[in-house]
């Protein structure tokens, strides 16, 4: 679905990424850096209310430079040959980063159409039957889409092995979190939750939703890492992660 408000944000992204652009032409100094293409760059041209947000070069996002600079800091780890579940794999850098260290990278989305990634299956997270399965999940912008999460987080806990570990990521407010009742339109979605396919909006209460499922959660804030990397890799959003007990 177009609308304004995308409209609106793609306009102002293409605006911010010509100007940054044409300062790295005329020589700006590159004092930041991105995590995720491993490269200095002169800025993150903005998106929506995040005025620094992609990458110039790769175009990562704040999300996907957190998830690289926790795994590069040891905050959190991926063991060589573990089996790693990418839902909704929209995110190059890490695409390529877990396929590297996997020995069984699966990519899957409930409409895999929509990602031109070798692999990729089908994969409806309500109807999930998978036990024991995987070391990893990485689910980004994920939850906020599917019908019942609480079933979800459930078929989540069952594919883990004992002691994995999702990675979860979703758009929060500062409010919590509310739920949209099922046959809300498109447009009340976008009004209420900022876009037309989100059935829900998550505040810092999910942690909640997590371990009710039967997870031990904790939240990794990028606001919690070194100042200096907050600055130069703009670094935002908060990680859940949730583990399932060993
Ligand atoms: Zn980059």
């Amino acid at each position: 679905m177009i609308t304004m408000q995308r409209v609106r944000k793609a306009a102002g992204k293409h605006l911010s990424r010509a100007e940054l652009a044409v300062r790295s032409a005329f020589g700006a100094a590159r004092d930041r850096h991105c995590p995720a293409c491993r490269r200095d760059v002169v800025g993150f041209f903005r998106y929506g209310d995040e005025a620094e947000w992609g990458c110039l070069d790769c175009g990562a996002s704040p999300r996907e430079r957190l998830m690289h600079h926790l795994l590069d800091e040891g905050v959190i780890a991926l063991p060589a040959w573990s089996a790693v579940l990418h839902c909704a794999p929209g995110e190059a850098s890490l695409i390529e980063r877990f396929r590297a260290h996997a020995g069984d990278y699966v990519p899957a989305d409930i409409d895999p159409s929509r990602y031109a990634v070798p692999g990729v299956q089908h994969l409806d997270l309500m109807a999930m039957t998978d036990e024991s399965r995987y070391d990893r999940i990485y689910a980004s912008h994920v939850m906020e889409h599917v019908p019942d999460d609480a079933v979800v987080l459930r078929n989540l806990l069952r594919a883990l092995k004992p002691g994995g570990e999702a990675w979860l990521l979703v758009p929060l407010w500062d409010r919590p979190s509310e739920d949209g009742p099922p046959d809300l339109s498109g447009r009340e979605r976008e009004r209420r939750f900022g876009q037309w396919d989100h059935v829900r909006q998550y505040g810092r209460d999910f942690a909640e939703r997590i371990r009710a499922a039967g997870f031990e959660v904790d939240l990794i804030d990028a606001a919690s890492r070194p100042p200096e990397a907050v600055r130069r890799e703009a670094l935002a959003d908060t990680l859940f992660r949730a583990r399932r007990p060993a």
